[in-house]
């Protein structure tokens, strides 16, 4: 992992955001490629937004990038571009909670204060033989006292790098090795045959089905998407023209009338945390403009599809009908 033993606030935030809901290996890609383009809090604050946007793509969770923007020029304007250095004042940072001020506060100024992530939750779930998951604020607040208590003033950061390498080398979700592991005369699960019960799962989130029309408009060597302004998943991205309902009417939409269009067989789904999202796509050839003017589409050379930034879903569709 490139952010290990580092130091550099800047570099520590950037790769903290990224994996609030990345995997490591996914996330090192992206956190190389915007470090090489913003290479401090200066240049990020001068960031231009497409390109930023164009940088994530694929990530997900978008609003994560609009926080960093805004946070950086927040600590250029308001902090003379030098990363705050204490644990309150990197809270009131945008997208910036808890776990994550944690993070920055404790490896880069070794400040005394606990990571909770994933692996410590785990360790310590088995050690103490916590039968709660890490769901309710009351459960997390739990384990969040727990480690605090646990964490050696003095040495902050090797601490919670040393329990966290703990928890990705020893102590692993699935086969931990503790024959190897300095806790195992103590840790209740072990002692007591727990391990595979704990950390105790989380309840199962329902996710909300969402089904979503996507209108391919085509002249010639051109073709016609908008960007989502409105407060929804994927904002600030761009699409194909969208109609939301779950089964489509077409010939309820006046703009459709007289366009000849070929609806795309094969359904397309992405998974978010709350929500599935089914994908249907038609294309369709426009000769007379008139027809698509009032729904605010941008008209592009299909040869600069590349440079905008989409959902997974959509570079799908792209990829697979040779958009792209
Ligand atoms: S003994 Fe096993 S289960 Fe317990 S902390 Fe060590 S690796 Fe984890």
């Amino acid at each position: 992992m490139p952010w290990k033993g580092e130091k550099n606030p800047y570099k520590i935030w950037v790769s903290e955001i990224i994996l609030q809901q990345t995997r490591v290996q996914q996330g090192e890609k992206y956190y190389r490629a915007l470090l090489k383009k913003y290479p401090d809090i200066a240049a990020l604050a001068n960031a231009n937004e497409s390109e930023l946007y164009k940088i994530w793509q694929g990530l997900g969770y978008y609003s994560r990038c609009k926080n960093m923007l805004q946070t950086a020029k927040m600590i250029v304007n308001d902090y003379n571009g030098i990363f705050p250095h204490s644990y309150d004042d990197i809270l009131k940072l945008k997208g910036i909670g808890p776990y994550t001020a944690a993070a920055i506060a404790a490896f880069a100024f070794d400040l005394p204060y606990a990571v909770v992530d994933g692996n410590v939750i785990r360790i310590l779930s088995r050690y103490f033989g916590i039968e709660s998951p890490y769901q309710s604020a009351k459960e997390k607040k739990q384990f969040e006292l727990l480690a605090q208590k646990l964490l050696p003033k003095k040495q902050s950061a090797s601490y919670n790098q040393a329990i966290m390498d703990l928890g990705a080398t020893i102590c692993k979700p699935q086969s931990p090795l503790c024959e190897s592991c300095p806790f195992a005369k103590k840790c209740y699960a072990y002692i007591h045959g727990r391990i595979s019960e704990l950390p105790a799962k989380k309840s199962k989130i329902i996710l909300k089905d969402r089904y979503f029309h996507f209108f391919i408009f085509e002249n010639k060597q051109s073709i016609f998407i908008q960007q989502r302004n409105e407060k929804d998943i994927w904002q600030h991205l761009y699409s194909p023209y969208r109609i939301e309902k779950q089964k489509i009417n077409l010939t309820e939409y006046p703009f459709l009338k007289g366009l000849k269009y070929s609806k795309i067989p094969e359904r397309y789904t992405q998974k978010l945390s709350h929500q599935k999202i089914h994908g249907f796509f038609y294309r369709m050839e426009v000769n007379n403009l008139d027809c698509i003017q009032d729904l605010q589409l941008i008209k592009i050379p299909k040869a600069r599809l590349s440079i905008y930034a989409f959902p997974k879903m959509i570079i799908s569709f792209f990829e697979k009908n040779n958009y792209l």
